[in-house]
């Protein structure tokens, strides 16, 4: 059995001192505080369960950066879209396989150690299944495989343009399935993660828009066990558009008609009412937040004081991994409702840190809604990480959170996933190769 021996650590009734946490496989199996460290230890300073990154589209990290120039006309999440779509046409599964494995590298360094990979990119480049249908599942499962980094795959169905089951368009050939060939490629991906240890699979019906009643009712019946992700009331079009085909809002919609429960991961939920954020915390789901695509797409920003007043789970998630981090994500997600309600530290409970508040939800939110339990305890994986406060010496344990999200000094030192550790001094073990395969991707697809 491994262990590792740290002066603090966050436990789950808080941060405890002297803390030795032993480990076999991928588990956590003894947890003790105020413990001197073992001859055979590797000892750290300050020592966190690692996050669950839950909503990410690999194949748009390679468009990073690439959308910020403005267009001829008002830009908005639409046209932003068309670009994405642009990209998302020339990508071969090398391409892909070796943009979600910078990505992948890019999330342990930041303190991610599970993805839920919200898959959508399926077909070839005419839009005709792959020789597998499932091909482009496999390469996301290697890429995980490559980096070491934990995966939730989820599966997309897409049909639809838009409500009332219109038509795909061409620009999005490369997403659309039915519900047998979808039956198909989930076979594929289910199969494909079954060899990884530690993945999970669920299901994600990309969006009311782009699913339909019935089939959302088909695929809620193939999904088992595992988590349901869907995409709701990202943007104020997606509601009004909503509102005429099912006379209801997104999130209203689907507490109503599709049996919401803990299973469920609602990404987004940006455009809610005072009575949907109500419901959708009691419904015992996940809202999946994005902070930073949110921000980067003009989406608008989430109701969380309704939300949370009312024990609403939430995650992070990187979505268009424009910018990974944790703290990048838990910041956003902060400084929105400060902006919007001109008041600070809106998140927090009376007398409490605003960074713990943030950094506890992410944690139990991710893990629940990628299907996995969190935190250093025995029998939860060993997701952990260090974070490095060599530079702020003087920050205490109640600061820590606080200081690494909203302020400069504290780094992520080292990171484990499932047991492994991937990361050391803030660097993944593979990044030079795998970054200088990027780098040869990005050239092919920027120049054509
Ligand atoms: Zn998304």
């Amino acid at each position: 059995m491994a262990s590792i021996h740290a002066k603090l650590a966050l436990l789950p009734d808080g941060w405890a001192s002297d803390v030795r946490i032993g480990f076999k496989g991928r588990d956590i199996e003894t947890v003790d505080a105020g413990i001197e460290a073992g001859p055979d230890d590797e000892r750290h300073d300050v020592l966190l369960p690692a996050m669950s990154n839950l909503h990410s589209h690999a194949f748009q990290r390679g468009m990073a950066g690439l959308a910020e120039t403005r267009g001829p006309t008002e830009d908005n999440f639409w046209s932003w879209r068309t670009v994405m779509y642009k990209f998302a046409l020339s990508m071969n599964p090398d391409q892909m396989q070796a943009i979600a494995a910078q990505l992948y590298v890019e999330m342990l360094e930041a303190g991610f150690s599970r993805v839920g990979e919200f898959h959508y990119l399926h077909h070839d480049r005419d839009g005709r299944p792959y020789a597998d249908i499932a091909e482009m599942a496999v390469r996301i499962v290697a890429a995980a495989e490559e980096t070491g980094i934990g995966l939730t795959l989820l599966p997309v169905f897409y049909a639809h343009s838009n409500f009332g089951g219109l038509s795909p368009t061409d620009g999005q050939r490369r997403f659309v399935c039915n519900l047998d060939s979808f039956g198909r490629l989930l076979d594929g991906a289910r199969h494909a993660a079954s060899r990884l240890p530690g993945a999970a699979t669920g299901i994600a019906p990309h969006s009311l828009r782009a699913v339909a009643p019935e089939e959302l009712a088909a695929l809620t019946k193939l999904s088992g066990e595992g988590p349901i992700h869907i995409h709701a009331a990202e943007q104020v079009k997606e509601v009004e558009d909503c509102i005429s085909a099912l006379h209801r809002r997104p999130v209203e919609w689907l507490l109503e008609n599709a049996g919401v429960d803990g299973r469920w991961c609602l990404i987004h939920a940006t455009h809610m009412t005072q009575e949907e954020a109500r419901g959708l915390a009691r419904s015992g789901a996940v809202a999946g937040l994005c902070p930073v695509t949110e921000a980067n797409l003009g989406d608008g920003f989430f109701e969380a004081e309704t939300y949370l007043a009312n024990d609403g789970a939430f995650g992070v998630g990187s979505d268009s991994n424009v910018l990974i981090g944790i703290r990048d994500e838990l910041r956003q997600l902060e400084y929105a409702q400060r902006l919007a309600r001109r008041a600070r530290n809106i998140v927090a409970v009376p007398g409490g840190s605003t960074g713990r508040r943030l950094f506890d939800g992410a944690i139990a939110g991710g893990a629940q809604a990628l299907g996995g339990r969190s935190g250093l305890v025995a029998g939860a994986p060993a997701d952990m990480m260090t974070l490095d406060r060599s530079a702020v010496p003087y920050v205490g344990a109640d600061q820590i959170l606080d200081h690494f999200i909203f302020a400069n000094g504290i780094r992520v030192g080292s990171v484990w996933a499932g047991g492994r550790k991937l990361v050391d001094g803030g660097r993944h073990l593979r990044r030079e190769e795998i970054a200088a395969r990027f780098r040869r991707v990005m050239a092919e697809l920027v120049t054509h």
